[in-house]
């Protein structure tokens, strides 16, 4: 069947020459053929020059550019991205790393694979596909990673179920693809954690804090730390070998709390530091004035789009202020926010709306970002999500 073939508008094919991964679909003059999601399109300027080729789907994101130089997508066209990625992993010395085995070996747009996300846990891939021609190649996938990885892969599970766009008609199902039989604990700087990819959220861990986290460790000593949103407790455990007086953790999930609770026998068998709470993180923090010296505050993306961005900015604004009001002088809060659609330029300023409003004496130490796993496509500003602040809060 031939491919269809997609042409843009009159002065639509500007951000796509720039190397842009997506078109939208306000940006389409004609298709050419039927198209089904997930099946490759070429994608034309409206004077017939191909820009480039990729996925396709019905959404407003209606291509997702694979290549822009006219390559052959097959086989070794994959193989090829995948080794370009873990080449990338081995240069930041993320491969065979005693004391690191878990990090992101494909950062969709950020490794130019958009629509795929495989994150490496020990001998665990877990896949998450979030465009139907990403997922329809899940198999071939998963045996490149195979082939790339030998005996240090045990298992490949593609957790694409809750992933792939919502109205598809896929009926995927969350299962493994090779293997099934692989431990579920995974080192990070020396601390292990289980990864919980059956039930957890995203692939059962949130890799793009590995270096925030480390950092806290240094701010530690001697503290009184909360770890607001801590999931399965990623921050807790640094903050308690850095030398913590004590730690709390609090998630909404009670299965993050246990796993959280799990988490700590594994790395400080009975230390009497940590405590661990299943509660909103809201109604948390109405009763902490003075509590802590230094608190984390790393919420759920509050934005998934554009057209909520206004109540996101609020919940990040009222979240900070409750944060800075309560938080003992000299202390030190670390605030983040995941959320794509806010840029790291709003997200200051929300936070420094919260200092104004919490009447602090506010300064920035550190402007944080995503780990070098979870690499910036310098054409697709989108995929720098992640952006921190560490204040100093007199
Ligand atoms: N800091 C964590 C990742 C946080 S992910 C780490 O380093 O691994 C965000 C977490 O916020 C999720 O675990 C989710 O269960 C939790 N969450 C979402 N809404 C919440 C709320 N209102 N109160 C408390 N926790 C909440």
């Amino acid at each position: 069947m031939e491919r269809t073939k997609i042409v843009l508008k009159s002065g639509k094919d500007q951000s796509a020459r720039r190397f842009h991964p997506w078109i939208f679909s306000g940006a389409i003059k004609k298709m050419y053929g039927n198209a089904l999601e997930g099946d490759l399109v070429d994608v034309y300027d409206n004077k017939d020059e191909l820009l480039g080729t990729g996925h396709y789907s019905p959404g407003s994101i209606a291509v997702r550019i694979i290549t822009f130089d006219g390559e052959e997508i097959d086989e070794t066209f994959w193989k090829s991205r995948f080794q370009n990625a873990y080449a990338l992993r081995q240069n930041i010395g993320l491969v065979n790393n005693k004391e690191t085995n878990l990090y992101r070996l494909i950062h969709a747009e950020g490794d130019n694979m958009p629509g795929l996300i495989i994150d490496v846990y020990g001998k665990t891939a877990v896949i998450q596909c979030h465009s139907i021609g990403m997922w329809e190649n899940r198999m071939l996938f998963a045996n490149i990673l195979k082939e790339i990885y030998g005996d240090d892969l045990n298992a490949v599970y593609d957790k694409s179920a809750e992933s792939l766009p919502k109205k598809n008609t896929t009926g995927a199902v969350s299962s493994y693809l090779l293997g099934s039989d692989s431990d579920p604990v995974a080192m990070e700087y020396g601390l292990k954690f289980h990864v919980d990819w059956l039930h957890g959220q995203k692939t059962g861990f949130f890799i793009d804090q590995r270096e925030n986290r480390s950092l806290l460790e240094f701010y530690s000593k001697e503290r009184n730390v909360l770890n607001m949103f801590c999931y399965t407790g990623g921050f807790s455990f640094y903050a308690m070998r850095g030398g913590a007086k004590v730690v709390h953790s609090v998630d909404s999930s009670a299965r993050a709390i246990d796993i959280t609770n799990q988490n700590v026998e594994f790395n400080f068998p009975d230390d009497p530091r940590h405590e661990a709470y299943a509660v909103d993180a809201f109604k948390f923090m109405d009763d902490i004035k003075d509590k802590y010296d230094l608190i984390v505050l790393d919420p759920p993306a509050f934005a998934k789009h554009r057209n909520v961005l206004s109540n996101a900015v609020q919940g990040y604004k009222r979240l900070n202020v409750k944060a800075l009001h309560n938080i003992k002088k000299g202390g030190i809060l670390f605030t983040y926010s995941c959320s794509q659609v806010v840029s790291a330029d709003l997200f200051r300023k929300t936070v420094f709306t919260a200092a104004a409003i919490s009447r602090r004496k506010v300064r920035i130490l550190h402007q944080m970002t995503q780990p070098a796993d979870h690499p910036i496509n310098i054409y697709h500003p989108e995929s720098e999500y992640l952006k921190g602040l560490v204040l100093m809060v007199d």
